[in-house]
């Protein structure tokens, strides 16, 4: 069984054949899928899926760092709000991003230390995007070292030096489509790496795993990641499987 740590699955892309997708899911032997929100607008899809599949798909409430923008402080309330209401798996996805739009670094720096002071005063972890970013965002992490801040690196694509860094922080690593790319370079970071830190995931509708890459991804489709770290690892598909789903469970349900 093997848990997707990162689906987007509530977005408009799912719209029509979401409820295939989780059949799919399940037929590959998907035992839970975690659902990182993105910002206010997401987050009504993502909790009616997260209800019309209780202990299968499991919310998370954070702000996406694209979209941190001049309203984020209003975001931002809206988030530490929800979490006044109810439980989450997770803060996600916070983060930092310089690809797209460098306007407001200042302000995702803000955002993300904010709701890791949410994550530290709600004990969930933290689901972090970090895109050109990954050494501002290992510091970033540090900042709050000794406070029993945890949680993972998503869609991981750094160097075995970087890995290792956010490894001895506690974090863990999210390892997704890339490291079935023939140029992701994973192949060679991945067994420097400290294998109970990586939990798998798929990041639909993004960045869909060779041979089906190009195209919309989905949970389903974790069985060619977990195939190809079973390559890079020399392990069989199922000690993959236990490994990473053993992870996932230590992040996010037993803490
Ligand atoms: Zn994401």
């Amino acid at each position: 069984m093997l848990i997707d740590t990162h689906a987007h699955i509530f977005l408009e892309e799912f719209d029509g054949d979401v409820d295939a997708v989780i059949q799919r899911a399940i037929d590959e032997g998907i035992e839970k899928i975690l659902l990182p929100n993105i910002d206010k607008d997401s987050i009504d899809d993502m909790l009616q899926l997260e209800e019309k599949y209780p202990d299968y798909c499991y919310a998370m409430i954070g702000l996406h760092p694209c979209s941190v923008k001049q309203d984020f402080e209003k975001q931002l309330y809206i988030v530490e709000e929800w979490l006044s209401r109810r439980s989450f798996i997770a803060i996600g996805e916070i983060g930092t991003d310089l690809y797209w739009d460098k306007t407001f670094w200042e302000q995702q720096k803000e955002a993300f230390r904010f709701q890791c002071e949410l994550a530290i005063k709600h004990n969930i972890p933290v689901v972090i995007h970090c895109r050109e970013t990954i050494d501002e965002t290992i510091d970033l992490v540090e900042e709050f070292e000794g406070t029993g801040l945890k949680g993972v690196f998503h869609c991981f694509t750094g160097s075995a030096e970087q890995g290792n860094q956010i490894t001895d922080l506690g974090f863990y690593l999210g390892i997704g489509g890339v490291s079935t790319f023939k140029n992701g370079g994973l192949d060679k970071v991945i067994p420097e790496l400290n294998a109970n830190k990586l939990v798998l995931e798929t990041d639909s509708p993004y960045l869909s795993p060779a041979p089906e890459r190009g195209k919309r991804n989905e949970p389903s489709k974790l069985k060619f990641i977990a195939t190809r770290m079973s390559e890079i690892l020399e392990l069989s598909v199922h000690e993959v499987a236990t490994l990473t789903t053993k992870n996932a469970n230590d992040l996010f349900f037993r803490s």
